[in-house]
């Protein structure tokens, strides 16, 4: 059962409430989320639910169908994301583990870890312990395949993975691996299951071939109730009586597993069908099916792999399968795993150690937690950060100045409804407030609803004006509902949810529905799927120095005189500087007179920008550059 406790619970009473559930039997987890804090308890103990729900602290107890429990999303709604040194898996992010079937040689992993990082892997696979079907295959170099597989990840930075086959090698893998792999063949082998449990590494748990969905969350389950935290699932394919391939990838387990636990779930596409070619179409699949990530055999020489060569790409066909993932990533509304040295956030923060020595980077946004900003933050940056919610934009602009934020983020323009002018006029309000990064992202708005509130019992919908007008189309089949403009669509969510009259519905993201337990009435009523939200990242000036910009974004106003705009057109031409937007706004407080805003390509060598900077100051009256930045 789950037992959510109240908001400021004291520390006495809650120490109360686990030591009257272990009495009980009950095994007890604390999971404190952004929400809630909640107590998880398992046991075989049967208890009256009201016994707990009178406790001191206790808001209310939600009890555990399912016979796997921890694994559940009853237990934990929210998704577990698993940090793998640099890395984090599960969330919004697309992880890529890439490698050989088996370490070979030195050579062999070196030149493998390589050439997958290169093409954007973020975690190495390599197999030394290799449960082949003939005792006569190759088996694995063992201890020593291990040492090279360690080598090869620090030396390209990536962590790896292995598998691991039996109870008497764990302590020895351990030292050398950070994600345990356990395989197909030894998904129910419960001896070796619990012996991984509390060894606190993540594990990559295989689908056995012959197992059911609910056996594999079982298998989880034991690990779990063993004290792992970081389990994810790995989709392997099933034997089936299909022999073309070599097993058949059940890619409807994605979205099942999904919805049934919080925990990630990576695809194997090799292993799956066993056919090079058929591997790059079904990694896609599995990633649009709503895979977290996948793992993919990758082999400097498959024709003379000592294992699986026929269904490991060849190094050109893997980078080509990266190409299309990061094509497919924002369709989905998530973001490629990159390694910290390709990430803008970490750059920067090397580039800025006096200003981020402390650690984990506040970043503030406009609006209440499940807003599409915060989804802009998770996107952007590849560490974890602490959020710092703001009412207002202006906030944003006052919190990064007054170092109450390290950093801002704010959306800048739709594709569907243009500009955020309130932004554009708060920086130029803030002179010492620079754009550092972007981040584009999909949007996709839902009708949000109270738990069992029908299409007919809605007379009111809540959302910020933009949430209202990118979903005008499908607002005009209701003309009869009032539509109220609300300062944040995460905000109109968790205000349907407080007043809790049935009669209100919002227009805001699946994340807001879902911190806030509302409904999905209708999902994804935009009037264009094609729907993105470009928001910009801002820091203080004095710390906005970015390694290597690629984009720049600068405001102008020009003299009032014929050919004025054409001559500070002209400079750009003349620098082969490529121009990406010209928008002119108001000036405010000056009827009738305009300033400029555009954006730029910066080219590589960037002294040439800044030559053209210099020249632009000359042709313009005022002239201020907003950031020059990585996209
Ligand atoms: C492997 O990943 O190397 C492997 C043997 O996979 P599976 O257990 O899925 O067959
Ligand atoms: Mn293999």
């Amino acid at each position: 059962m789950v037992i959510v406790l109240n908001h400021g619970i004291h520390e006495k009473d809650k120490q109360k409430i686990r030591n009257f559930l272990e009495k009980k039997g009950f095994t007890i987890r604390e999971i404190i989320g952004e929400e809630e804090t909640i107590l998880g308890a398992v046991g075989i103990v049967s208890i009256d639910v009201r016994e707990v729900e009178l406790l001191p602290g206790v808001s209310r107890v939600i009890p555990i169908t399912k016979p796997y429990k921890l694994a559940s999303r009853e237990f934990k709604k929210e998704d577990t994301i698993i940090p793998v040194g640099p890395v984090r898996i599960g969330g919004q992010r697309i992880v890529v583990i890439a490698g050989p079937c088996a370490v070979e040689s030195r050579e062999q992993i070196l030149e493998t870890a390589q050439k997958v990082k290169n093409s954007g892997a973020v975690i190495l696979r390599g197999g030394a312990y290799k449960p082949r079907t003939s005792p006569y295959s190759f088996q694995g170099l063992e201890e020593k395949g291990l040492q090279y597989l360690k080598e090869a990840g620090v030396a390209t930075g990536m962590p790896v993975i292995s598998e691991i086959v039996s109870t008497e090698l764990v302590d020895m893998m351990k030292e050398y691996v950070d994600i345990m792999q356990v395989g197909t063949r030894n998904m129910q082998n419960y001896e070796l299951l619990k012996r991984l449990g509390p060894i606190g590494k993540p594990i990559l748990l295989k689908r056995g071939y012959a197992a059911t969905i609910q056996e594999l969350l079982m298998a989880a389950e034991y690990l779990l109730a063993h004290g792992a935290e970081n389990v994810l699932f790995c989709e392997r394919g099933i034997r089936t009586f299909e022999t073309y391939t070599r097993n058949t990838l059940d890619i409807s387990a994605i979205p099942i597993i999904k919805k049934l636990s919080h925990l990630p779930i990576i695809v194997d596409p090799s292993h799956a069908t066993g056919i090079r070619e058929k591997v790059s179409p079904m990694a896609l699949a599995a990633i649009a099916a709503g895979a977290d990530g996948v793992i993919v055999e990758v082999h400097p020489d498959p024709d003379n792999a000592l294992s699986d060569g026929p269904q490991s790409l060849y190094p050109e066909q893997f980078e080509k399968l990266m190409r299309d993932i990061e094509a497919l990533a924002p369709v989905l509304g998530k973001e490629i795993s990159r390694l910290p040295d390709k990430s803008i956030s970490i750059s920067y923060r090397q580039k800025n150690k006096k200003l981020f020595h402390k650690g984990r980077l506040k970043v503030s946004f406009q609006g209440e937690r499940g807003a599409f900003s915060e989804k802009a933050i998770y996107s952007y940056f590849d560490e974890e950060v602490d959020l710092v919610p703001c009412a207002e934009f202006r906030d944003v602009f006052n919190s990064v100045l007054k170092a109450a934020s390290d950093i801002g983020v704010i959306p800048l323009e739709n594709s569907l409804s243009g500009s955020i002018h309130q932004n554009f006029d708060l920086l130029l309000q803030f002179p010492d407030i620079q754009i550092i990064g972007e981040k584009k992202i999909r949007i996709i708005h839902n009708l949000i609803t109270l738990p069992g509130a029908q299409l007919t019992d809605i007379k009111r919908v809540y959302s910020h004006p933009q949430g209202l007008a990118q979903c005008s189309h499908y607002l005009e089949n209701f003309p009869a509902w009032e539509k109220i403009a609300y300062y944040d669509t995460a905000g109109s969510v968790a205000f349907i949810a407080k007043n809790g009259n049935k009669e209100n519905a919002a227009i805001a993201s699946e994340e807001a529905a879902r911190v806030y337990n509302m409904d999905i009435l209708k999902e994804s009523i935009e009037t264009n799927a094609r729907n993105y939200t470009r928001f910009v990242v801002i820091a203080r000036g004095d710390a906005a120095q970015v390694d290597k910009p690629e984009k720049a974004s600068f405001v102008f106003s020009t003299l009032d005189k014929p050919g004025a705009l054409f001559h500070v057109l002209q400079v750009l031409t003349e620098n082969s500087i490529n121009m990406k937007k010209l928008e002119s706004r108001p000036i405010p407080g000056k009827p009738w007179e305009y300033m400029f805003y555009v954006d730029v390509d910066v080219p590589e060598e960037n002294s040439r920008f800044k030559e053209c900077v210099e020249k632009l100051k000359k042709e313009t009256e005022e002239f201020r550059v907003l950031g020059m930045y990585r996209i």
